[in-house]
């Protein structure tokens, strides 16, 4: 590397102002490092006046707290994640226990349908030779119930 000649600050200094004298004029004429920094000196003056930014950067706290609100919902969605699994689980759960409850029952539930009547409606599904039993009606309950506990955390976990 050539070493930087010593009058090239002063071309520099002297081209921004537009005061070259005479004898720095024809030290620029003989020397190609100063006649590239009288050439180029304005302008590199002029761009570092220069405000590139149109929007002014945010306060620096500003980004902090952007910053902890992100790694917030961040580890948030990271907690509720097995919550989903659980949920997704207790959706497949009621859905078997439906089929299942469908399953075991499904000739008295056909025969029920098929002999409804709107007198029979209400008092038929205990008092038909007791085909749908009272554990079986427990289990209507209690599948019922597990709908609506699930239906219902869907509901509040998505608000
Ligand atoms: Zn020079």
């Amino acid at each position: 590397m050539s070493e930087r000649c010593q009058q090239e600050t002063h071309v520099a200094r002297a081209a921004v102002g537009g005061t070259l004298s005479e004898s720095l004029r024809a030290h620029v004429a003989g020397c190609s490092d100063c006649a590239a920094a009288a050439a180029i000196a304005p302008f590199m003056t002029r761009f570092a006046r220069t405000n590139e930014r149109q929007r002014r950067l945010p306060d620096a706290s500003v980004i902090w707290l952007k910053a902890q609100l992100l790694r917030g919902s961040v580890m948030a969605e990271r907690v509720s994640r097995p919550l989903n699994v659980l949920q997704i689980a207790s959706y497949v759960l009621v859905a078997g226990g439906w089929a299942a409850v469908v399953t075991w029952k499904w000739s008295n539930l056909q025969q029920w349908l098929l002999s409804v009547t709107p007198e029979r409606l209400v008092g038929g599904l205990v008092g038909t030779e007791s085909a749908l039993s009272i554990p079986f009606l427990l289990t209507v309950v209690g599948l019922a119930s597990l709908t609506v506990m699930v239906a219902l955390h869907t509901i509040l976990a998505e608000e």
